[in-house]
């Protein structure tokens, strides 16, 4: 059993999708809380809606929690993390549970049934609209019901909710973060407890639950302050504990828009509107989807469907969830550090920790009120700053397993000594693990397939005096007899040319040869390009460049 005095902290995701970013924030907040003070953190999936909840969202939630490295104690288990005297951890398996503390309420008249239909109750929202007050549901009408009526109604299967009777009297909310707040008589209404469909709220669910896993301190998104005066009025009607609370500031964008997957929308609309897409590519969104969706700047696609479009198009998507990130090459341990200074800080000038040290130094008293601003460039510098300080053989093993995981073509098509020259020549340009793939697609290219179609190649190649087609037709004389093809025999080779042939600027020699092996004019630098490739595929593509050289030549 858990000693009555240890601190429980608990992380209860619906799990409606991926794990966005502010969950993320919120989870770290309650493991390190609970880590910190020896305490225990309680993964929780509030899959009672069942319009929204899936399984595999479940397993993705536990996934990102293990990447960035927040275990959870007691919860499902997953990967070594989990189990637990208060299972099951999944409120869709706890309906009786919830039953029973319903049956109580219902028993000692404090909960009731309500027949009002939807209609009914939109109807009663517009009058309490018309008179100009806030529609509170006082449940006159179902609460003077007689009991039979009830029984009787309800084995006819007329669809019932149950509603909690609010007593009256303001409700004090006593927050570690916000403050302390009064909320007014009358505000808090009869709320629905268990739905229509025989599932409790989350109102109601929250509550059983917290009082049963031994939660002593709820802490969660701002977004559900107002939920917690709910929450104190069951507790205090079933007999339970009050947890210590503490409402966690929101994450928005620099604007201050909430961050979210419509964010993707916006990004991939606009990109497929300025390269003139009319036609969606097959296997990514039907045609009349596609239509809708770039008419309407409302609507949202499937995530699915935003990712393959994305992919098709080569369109690079903000980050909003922890998967999102992960595929984008972040550490975890940066996106972890930079989460925690959303919304709290250590004090003085230190930015720079790992999740122990939070776990030692969290505390609520310098967790901020208002929201944080989602400062993606500083993320970006924490993270390249994080990569260029790692040793070099860390930097090959998590590059290789990023690679393995989300770019297995690429990796299948580099022999090790490849994959290796390219990660000594990457890993101070890289600002994530994602660089080396996204740039350096040439390589994988098979050399017949290369092209040098844009202005810049084109600009490098017929440029210049003498002009690159010069250079390279020079050069691939001097590389042909070079047999020690490595980064120091190609200097030991090329260097020497510039200095012959182009007094000695190097970069006008080089650049006609990286756009003839790599088509474009950003590459590693060139000796390494050419040493990756290898002396046959270099020359086959320095070839193909020269035969579209103007016969002039
Ligand atoms: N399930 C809720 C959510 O995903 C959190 C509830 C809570 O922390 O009390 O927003």
């Amino acid at each position: 059993m858990t000693p009555s005095n240890t601190v429980v902290t608990r992380f209860a995701p619906s799990p409606s999708g991926h794990l966005h970013v502010g969950g993320a924030r919120t989870a770290l907040f309650c493991w390190a809380y609970a880590r910190g003070r020896s305490g225990k953190l309680v993964l929780r999936i509030e899959d009672t809606d069942q319009k929204r909840s899936s399984d595999s969202a479940s397993v993705g939630f536990a996934r990102d929690l293990k990447w960035l490295g927040i275990a959870w104690d007691e919860g499902p288990e997953f990967e070594g993390c989990g189990g637990g005297p208060h299972g099951p951890y999944f409120q869709s398996e706890r309906l009786e549970t919830y039953q029973r503390y319903l049956d109580q309420l219902i028993a000692s008249g404090v909960a009731y049934y309500a027949f009002e239909s939807p209609q009914e109750l939109t109807a009663m929202r517009e009058a309490a609209k018309a008179q100009n007050r806030p529609f509170r549901y006082t449940g006159e009408v179902a609460r003077a019901l007689p009991p039979d009526r009830v029984r009787a109604m309800l084995a006819e299967g007329r669809p019932a909710v149950v509603r909690f009777h609010t007593p009256p009297g303001a409700i004090t909310i006593v927050d570690e973060v916000l403050g302390t707040a009064l909320i007014p008589d009358g505000e808090t209404d009869d709320f629905v407890i268990r739905k229509a469909d025989g599932y409790p709220t989350y109102h109601f669910a929250v509550v059983v639950d917290d009082e049963l896993m031994g939660v002593t301190h709820v802490l969660r998104a701002q977004e559900h302050f107002n939920n917690t005066a709910k929450h104190i009025v069951l507790q205090d009607a079933l007999g339970f504990r009050r947890p210590t609370y503490g409402h966690l500031p929101l994450i928005f964008n620099p604007d201050g828009s909430k961050m979210s997957k419509r964010d993707k929308d916006k990004v991939l609309r606009k990109a497929l509107v300025e390269k003139g897409v009319t036609e969606p590519p097959t296997a990514t969104v039907t045609r009349q989807r596609f239509t809708a969706w770039m008419a309407d700047k409302t609507m949202q696609l499937e995530l699915e469907e935003t990712m393959a479009l994305a992919e098709a198009y080569q369109v690079a998507l903000p980050e909003i969830n922890v998967d999102d990130f992960r595929r984008s090459g972040y550490l975890p341990e940066v996106l972890c550090n930079f989460l925690s200074l959303n919304g709290w800080s250590p004090g003085g000038d230190l930015e720079t920790f790992d999740n122990e040290f939070l776990a030692s130094h969290f505390d609520l008293d310098r967790v901020v009120k208002t929201p944080a601003k989602f400062d993606r460039a500083k993320l970006l510098a924490f993270n390249l700053h994080a990569i260029a300080s790692m040793p070099r053989e860390e930097f090959v093993r998590r590059t290789a397993a990023h690679g393995a995981a989300f770019h297995p073509s690429f990796m299948e098509r580099l022999s090790s000594e490849q994959f290796s020259g390219l990660c000594n020549a990457s890993h101070e340009r890289s600002k994530t693990l994602d660089d080396l793939f996204r740039t350096n697609t040439f390589i994988t290219t098979a050399d017949d397939l290369l092209v040098w179609d844009s202005k810049a190649t084109r600009k490098v190649l017929e440029g210049g005096s003498p002009s690159g087609f010069h250079h390279l037709k020079a050069l691939r004389e001097v590389l042909v007899t070079t047999d020690d093809w490595t980064v120091a025999g190609l200097e030991g080779v090329i260097t020497p040319y510039a200095v012959r042939s182009a007094e000695g600027n190097l970069g006008a020699v080089a650049q006609p040869l990286r756009v003839a092996v790599s088509g474009s004019t950003v590459s590693p630098p060139i000796f390494d390009t050419l040493a990756i490739l290898g002396k046959a595929s270099a020359l086959r593509r320095i070839d193909r460049c020269l035969a579209h050289s103007p016969a002039t030549l």
